[in-house]
């Protein structure tokens, strides 16, 4: 049998330490390795395959569009593309959208629609503040935006035009507030930086406080959009109508594609001033298009808050039994689960060892983030491999 882990250090640039396990297919929550072990995959590539690995509803819209047509370029008008487009203006507060192809490079764009109004509307002004603790992904700019010191020492200079303030403190947004201010950008529930939940709020006071200094509000919604929350778009959760929001990850079912939204208030780009030769192309958005009507019409933000609270309680009950947890803390299908030592690698290769896959983020905090199509069913199957795996990884 091919060692494709010696091929993966012989040829492959080391920039993560992959769990070793070559995962071969995938049938909704499950996944089989070259081994033909399965197992249930609660990591659902990063947030992303939202209903599911190989859904019919996605394969077919890849199949049929694969055999018309891939990619024209912006040049033209392509449906795919403006079908997508129609359902994401039509079931959002926002007005209008640009795909690109990841979520780095949504937050790109928004940045630069964003420097672009404040060069209308404020004579200039560019700086946006984010939170501390964030993730908006791994372009230079977004390395500045993210505020976190391990995804920037190393990639100095760094660059300007962000200001970091604690996630959920009004008052440091206030107080970071100057006449170069633009806009501030947050995730609604921030996932990467340890599944950190604002207070109901927060969103709300941020809101109010950029309509009366003039700035916009712009929500990473790229972990958080298309139902993983419970809702379909985070936004909703916390009552708050944002001028821009980003997605990614869960848009496309499991196909690169991003997006930037904005409503009429932030809509001044102009030909010339953005653009993405891959970016709307026919093929990841006829696949996007089939996630996300799937996601709608089943209601599928319903079943994340039913089975995600389940999950919770579920994870809650195992903090009875096992004193090492810390902390459980999440939204419909987004859950972390924090121990109050550094055991997270070590249970992560326990539970591989028994059929559950997890993320790790941080030393000492596992992500729950499987499909949104999860069932209880299989959340029973996972916190019974997940209570096992704890045994052996907290002694
Ligand atoms: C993953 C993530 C990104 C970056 O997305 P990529 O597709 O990896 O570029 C940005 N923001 C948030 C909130 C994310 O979770």
């Amino acid at each position: 049998m091919t060692d494709w882990r010696s091929k993966e250090s012989k040829y492959y640039m080391k920039v993560v330490n992959r769990q070793s396990i070559v995962i071969v297919k995938g049938d909704g929550t499950r996944v089989w390795d070259d081994q033909g072990k399965d197992y249930l995959d609660f990591t659902a590539g990063w947030a992303v395959n939202n209903i599911g690995h190989a859904n019919p509803v996605i394969t077919e819209a890849i199949q049929s569009q694969a055999s018309t047509l891939l990619q024209t370029s912006n040049q033209f008008f392509t449906i795919p593309q403006l079908q997508l487009a129609e359902l994401l203006v039509e079931n959002s507060c926002l007005d209008k959208v640009f795909f690109c192809n990841s979520g780095a490079e949504a937050n790109e764009g928004a940045i630069k629609l964003t420097r672009k109004w404040g060069k209308i509307n404020r004579q200039g002004p560019g700086q946006i503040i984010t939170a501390y603790k964030s993730f908006h992904g791994r372009t230079m700019n977004m390395v500045a935006a993210t505020a976190q010191p391990k995804y920037q020492e190393a990639w100095a200079p760094i660059p300007t035009g962000f200001i970091h303030v604690d996630f959920d403190d009004i008052s440091q947004i206030k107080e970071a507030t100057n006449e170069d201010t633009v806009a501030i950008m947050l995730e609604p529930v921030q996932s990467e930086g340890g599944v950190n939940i604002p207070s109901s709020d927060y969103l709300k006071m941020v809101k109010s406080w950029c309509d009366q200094n003039n700035l916009l509000l712009i929500l990473d919604e790229v972990s958080t959009g298309l139902g993983r929350l419970g809702k379909l778009f985070g936004y909703q959760l916390f009552d708050v109508e944002p001028d821009v929001i980003t997605l990614a990850k869960g848009l496309g079912g499991g196909v690169p594609i991003g997006a930037f939204l904005c409503n009429e208030r932030a809509n001044v780009l102009e030909p010339g001033d953005h653009g993405s030769t891959f970016g709307g192309n026919a093929l990841t958005c006829a696949a996007s298009e089939a996630s996300t009507r799937f996601i709608i019409d089943n209601n599928v933000p319903a079943n994340a808050e039913t089975v995600g609270g389940y999950m919770k309680a579920q994870l809650d009950n195992l903090r009875l039994k096992h004193e090492i947890i810390s902390d459980v803390r999440g939204i419909g299908c987004l859950i972390g689960v924090e121990f109050s030592a550094d055991i997270a690698a070590k249970l992560l290769s326990a539970c591989n060892d028994n059929g559950l896959l997890l993320n790790v983020t941080g030393t000492n905090l596992v992500r729950w983030m499987p499909p949104l199509t999860v069932t209880k069913q299989e959340v029973d199957e996972a916190i019974e491999k997940f209570d096992k795996a704890l045994d052996i990884a907290k002694v």
